[in-house]
């Protein structure tokens, strides 16, 4: 039987690839901003419709660099139904991450609970756009303007992500996006941060090129975090087919929510008003608990269907956090975390694929 992943990488045709990098033996210039860099870096400026860019090697370093360019001191509010990314660059940067709870509409941050938080320590907002859902960014402007506090959101999931016809990169201070292998859009691996003030793209190119200001001067204790040309040249194709993606993504989503809509006890995530999205993830919830979402995992991993339990555990429930940092009550953030399951979803996943899938998850469904 044919397995079916929980993602697969999308890949240009290899003789387009081929093409792409041909230049890079003529001018055997293959990192440190080269001309491949150079093109993706303002093809990605007017995509993603925004003001600035700079690229990463990764998307986690990216995130680790905004945080530092901007910085943060003390404390930073967060949400522990994420990536270990998004907390893992809050603490390498010194910074002690303080756990909101989450809306159980969309999962991304409950900005109702944000402001208890909030003391003469907290210095910024990380939230996250999970699953490419995104977060009030209207209520968390309002917030971050009334205590001074910088807001960057965690982008990873939200490539190409629109709210009424504008790049969901333009909101807060800055976004980081990741370009992983394993995400809408990649460039092998990769990442990036998008900004409005012009300042922060001189600090972060700095930044990610050891904190050289120049050849005889650095003026920062930087580290090295630059994309290189074949991760830029792997952009530059995958981003002529991005949309007709996002597009094929868009019809297996629309099968997945025809297929379960009517199973009462389970929950899928309703579109949100105003935004252009970009389906890169198929999360349900299964209201009756832990044990009916386990099963179901096990009986598509039996039948060779690997979902994802994803984000389970909570980050801040992870061995490296557990003692340290339990430092708020998130209810609503265990409920999901314990009874989400994210199901296959990748643009050449077939709907008779999906149709499978959804079988077998309301077979077990019925059964309790
Ligand atoms: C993928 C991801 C990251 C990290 O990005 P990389 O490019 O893999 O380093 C950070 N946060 C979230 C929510 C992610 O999904």
């Amino acid at each position: 039987m044919k397995s079916i992943p929980v993602t697969q990488t999308s890949l240009p045709d290899f003789d387009e690839y081929i093409n792409e990098i041909k230049d890079l033996w003529e001018s055997k210039w293959l990192t440190n901003m080269g001309v491949k860099h150079q093109e993706l870096e303002q093809k990605l400026t007017s995509y993603l419709d925004t003001n600035y860019i700079s690229l990463f090697n990764n998307g986690h370093l990216a995130l680790e660099n905004i945080i530092a360019a901007l910085d943060l001191t003390g404390e930073v509010i967060t949400t522990p139904f994420t990536f270990i990314s998004t907390t893992n660059a809050i603490v390498r940067n010194g910074l002690v991450p303080i756990f909101c709870d989450i809306n159980k509409d969309d999962y991304t941050i409950d900005t109702q609970k944000i402001e208890s938080l909030i003391n003469e320590r907290t210095s910024a907002i990380i939230p996250v756009h999970v699953y490419g859902n995104i977060c009030n960014v209207h209520e968390i402007e309002k917030i971050a303007k009334k205590y001074d506090l910088k807001v960057i959101y965690d982008a990873a999931h939200a490539f190409g992500v629109k709210l009424n016809n504008i790049g969901i990169g333009n909101f807060g201070d800055a976004s980081m996006f990741s370009f992983h292998s394993t995400k809408v859009f990649n460039t092998i691996e990769g990442g990036a941060v998008t900004f409005n003030d012009s300042k922060l793209e001189n600090k972060l190119s700095i930044q990610k090129n050891f904190g050289i200001e120049s050849q005889e001067s650095v003026t920062y204790i930087g580290g090295n975090a630059k994309m290189n040309e074949f991760q830029a040249a792997m952009g530059l194709c995958n981003l002529r087919y991005v949309d007709n993606e996002i597009h094929k993504r868009k019809n297996i989503v629309n099968r997945y929510n025809e297929n379960l809509k009517d199973i009462s006890s389970v929950v899928l995530v309703k579109s949100q008003k105003n935004v252009q999205a970009n389906y890169s993830y198929f999360p349900i919830l299964f209201e009756n608990g832990i044990d009916i979402r386990d099963k179901v995992f096990e009986e598509l991993k039996f039948n060779n269907i690997f979902a994802r339990k994803y984000f389970y555990p909570l980050t801040k429930d992870m061995e490296c956090y557990k003692s340290e940092f339990s430092n708020v009550d998130t209810p609503i953030a265990e409920y999901v975390s314990s009874r989400i399951l994210t199901l296959p979803l990748f643009p050449n996943l077939t709907l008779d694929e999906v149709d499978k899938i959804c079988n077998i998850v309301v077979n077990e469904v019925k059964k309790v």
